[in-house]
């Protein structure tokens, strides 16, 4: 039964209670209680008893519908309840109570905090990396945390839950990606398509489509009157990409960026791991994915033999190039086969061991050949050992010819043949041996990198295990199936394409496969590759200009887009415009004089500088709207200002360190002097952890408050604090290295509105 149906039956008993008291009546020889005799009082007991069974009989019920019956189909288009099937609440939900709470699907969560954010009551939060219900029991059932998810499916579920779920409202925009006004196109989160690859996938998309129309049209619109084809406002994954292909396209273009460029993806954790998901969905964006090319040639470089392998990078820029000879291209050819050999060992394809103990008994005749190759290795082997480790080498060979293993027979025979043609007493051939298992294990390193995270500690685990003959049993079939899914992603369909006779004469077609075998990246290693790309392309973003407002023209095909930059206005005209603004919306700014400060170049260490020039070599904003990196800050000067969820969070992490739900504070050497600035009082949607470590922090003397205040002024090294009510009422002069403005911003829906965009 609810809390709310006990309260009820409660509330009603008193009611009744009271009721009879005030009505109470001894008649003669009778015993009456309150109001009513025994009889009358058994007869509510058990009336309330029954409505009691009732409900519970009820809500058991219901909760057993939930975990046995199918999915019903949706009746209403609107209502994204989503139903998880028995066997998926058992993998993901195993204990889970029968009241509404969150469920995480793992596979599909990529850790960014949309849910914890949108959780009122510190329900989940990340924990290595991936979001977990830490407290389900203070779920309150309303849906936010599910709504907010922005993959698809959903990887954050509210069960049993009989709230309808609305979603979330989003612009309307049409296959080409424009909206309701003609001209302007929508692209990216903003749009209510999340993830990184579909934005890029978009910004690339939207671009090509846009220099189709324009082509079209200036056959019969006469000469463009603007200054520019596309005017491309926001420049993260969905605006980069689009102005990288522009560029390619040599569309004219403008990039408008409020912040930095990349900037929601520089505000991701310091070293996050960042999926790029889905995995099934090519990789078709403007900017490139880091490691993909450069990963292909250097695994083909890895495949060559000496001494073609120091040629291996001039062959392949004479292959881009079309420059290749003869004599060059089979030598790629080859490196291609040995490398798809390679993923046909990792992948274990069509294993002729269905049983597990099978494969583990020819498992132990491998390592004993290898065992028995490995011997003549040691300083003090004899010719004996030699020619034993060379009959060993053939014999294994064999072996896997036998197992019906082409790709290992394959590298068995490379390594047979490199030991053969050496004099097998010479110590290189020796040498050659190691190099060619260095090699594999090289490679094989490079290979588990394209796994998930959490898939390549399994499978370094599992490989660790098998290497050293402890793997069981049970853990066989894991192994198989990890290994099947690193092949996939990477060799499926290069595999196709070898067998049809097409990739090594296609390189194209080599890149293309990579490119959506790539799971994804640290963060730092993306932002260096779309930053490098950026370059390479020659495009130029305008940073730190926002814009404001995107107006039709009366005297033309084209739109005035306004934007203010330093503090003054700027109107640019565009043919086309492509919003991609995502959807944290713009901070909202302090207004006051010296926010557009820039930190004072220390005279002190190199160390400090380079926390403070950022990396263009430009000198560092002083005032700040979001914090990224609380570790970057040490024995610093703060004000935090905010009394919502973020500056509470910004100022705890400036003095603490999180373990969980718990802080534990800074060493005085690396703590920093935080002043928290609060308007009127905390808000009220604060949540309970927050409003707790910040009152720590407090009692604690590590945060200053003042509440009722406000910044009047921000100087190169101090900040005048005043009366939030009254701004000639000087609270406090305080000495400042950084202020933290985190008060809040306006949402993109207001802006979207205003240009004409309709909603939902
Ligand atoms: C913590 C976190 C972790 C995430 N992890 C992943 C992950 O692992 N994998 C994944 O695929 N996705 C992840 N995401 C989601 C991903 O970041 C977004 O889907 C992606 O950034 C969307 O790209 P976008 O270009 O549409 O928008 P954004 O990247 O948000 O870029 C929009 C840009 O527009 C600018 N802008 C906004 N308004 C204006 C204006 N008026 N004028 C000028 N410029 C403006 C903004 O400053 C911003 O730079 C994560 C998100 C967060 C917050
Ligand atoms: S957002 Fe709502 S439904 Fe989701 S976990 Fe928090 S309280 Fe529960
Ligand atoms: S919103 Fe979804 S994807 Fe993001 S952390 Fe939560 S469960 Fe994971």
């Amino acid at each position: 039964m609810k809390k709310s149906q006990i309260l009820i039956i409660v509330a009603l008993v008193i009611l009744l209670l009271a009721l009879n008291w005030m009505t109470r009546n001894d008649f003669a020889g009778k015993e009456y209680f309150g109001g009513l005799p025994w009889y009358g009082w058994a007869g509510i007991s058990l009336f309330l008893i029954v409505i009691g069974a009732a409900f519970a009989i009820r809500d058991a019920a219901r909760a057993r519908k939930l975990l046995e019956e199918p999915p019903p189909v949706h009746v209403d288009e609107a209502d994204q309840r989503i139903y998880l099937s028995k066997e998926l609440l058992e993998k993901y939900d195993p204990d889970g109570p029968n009241y509404p709470h969150p469920v995480i699907v793992a596979e599909r969560c990529i850790g960014c905090h949309a849910c914890v954010d949108a959780c009122p009551h510190d329900v989940l939060a990340i924990v290595n990396g991936i979001s977990t219900p830490i407290a389900r029991d203070q779920c309150m059932e309303d849906t936010s945390c599910q709504v907010e998810c922005p993959v698809n499916p959903k990887a954050c579920i509210v069960v049993n839950t009989t709230k309808k779920i609305m979603p979330r409202k989003v612009p309307r925009r049409d296959a080409s990606f424009m909206t309701d006004v003609p001209g302007v196109y929508i692209i990216g989160d903003v749009s209510g398509t999340p993830l990184i690859k579909n934005a890029a996938n978009e910004g690339a998309a939207v671009v090509i489509h846009i220099a189709h129309e324009l082509h079209a049209s200036n056959g019969n619109g006469g000469p463009p009157q603007a200054q520019y084809d596309v005017a491309i406002i926001g420049a993260g994954p969905a605006g980069l990409s689009g102005a990288v292909m522009a560029k390619r396209l040599g569309l004219r273009f403008i990039g408008i960026e409020q912040d930095t460029v990349m900037s929601t993806i520089v505000k991701y954790p310091k070293g996050k791991y960042v999926f790029l998901k889905p995995e099934t969905m090519e990789w078709t964006g403007g900017i490139r994915l880091p490691g993909l090319e450069e990963y292909v040639e250097e695994m083909i470089e890895e495949m060559m033999d000496e001494p073609q392998r120091a040629q291996a990078a001039a062959l392949l820029a004479a292959e881009r190039a079309g420059t290749l000879d003869d004599t060059g291209r089979q030598l790629l050819v080859n490196a291609r086969d040995r490398y798809q050999a390679y993923l046909e060992i990792e992948a274990g394809f069509e294993s002729p061991f269905p049983d597990a103990k099978k494969f583990a008994e020819w498992q132990l005749d491998v390592s004993a050949l290898n065992e028995r190759a490995a011997r003549a290795k040691a300083p003090n082997a004899t010719d004996d050992d030699r020619r034993a480790a060379l009959a060993a080498l053939l014999e294994r060979a064999r072996l896997f010819r036998d197992a019906g293993k082409p790709g290992l027979f394959t590298f068995a025979m490379w390594d047979y043949a490199r030991a053969l043609k050496l004099d097998p007493t010479n110590a290189e051939a020796l040498e050659a041996i190691e190099d060619g298992a260095r090699r594999l294990a090289r490679a094989r390193e490079k290979f588990e990198a394209l796994l998930d995270a959490e898939d390549k500690s399994a499978l370094s685990e599992l490989l660790q295990k098998e290497r050293e003959n402890t793997i069981k049993e049970t853990e066989v079939g894991q192994l198989d199936r990890l290994r099947k899914a690193a092949a996939q992603r990477y060799g499926e369909r290069m595999e196709a394409e070898v067998e049809s006779g097409k990739m090594p004469a296609e390189r194209y077609e080599a890149l293309q496969d990579a490119r959506h075998k790539v799971a994804g990246d640290q963060r730092e290693v993306l932002l260096n590759t779309w930053f490098k790309n950026m370059a390479e392309n020659g495009v130029a973003i305008n940073e730190n200009e926002s814009c404001k407002a995107v107006k039709k023209a009366t005297d033309g095909d084209y739109f005035n887009v306004e934007t203010v930059k330093a503090g003054e206005k700027v109107n640019y005209t565009a043919r086309r415009v492509i919003l991609a603004i995502g959807t944290a919306g713009t901070p909202m700014k302090l207004k006051v004089p010296g926010e557009a400060l820039k930190v004072k170049l220390p005279d002190g260490t190199e160390e400090d500088r380079q926390v403070q020039v950022t990396r263009d070599g430009k000198v560092e904003d002083k005032v700040k709207y979001k914090l990224n990196d609380p570790e970057a800050y040490k024995s610093k000067k703060i004000i935090v200002v905010g009394a919502g969820n973020s500056a509470i969070e910004g100022a705890v992490d400036l003095v603490a360190r999180r373990s969980g739900d718990q802080i534990e504070f800074r060493p005085p050497e690396e703590t920093n002097e935080v002043t928290l600035l609060v308007r009127s009082d905390l808000k009220n949607d604060l949540k309970f952890g927050n409003k707790i470590q910040i009152y720590d922090c407090i009692d604690a003397g590590k945060i200053k408050v003042y509440f009722g205040a406000a910044i009047k002024e921000i100087r190169d090294d101090e900040v005048v604090v005043v009366n939030a009510r009254n701004p000639d009422d000087v609270k406090a002069t305080i000495k400042n290295d950084y202020v933290f403005a985190m008060i809040g911003g306006d949402k993109p829906t207001k802006f979207l509105e205003a240009i004409g965009i309709k909603i939902g």
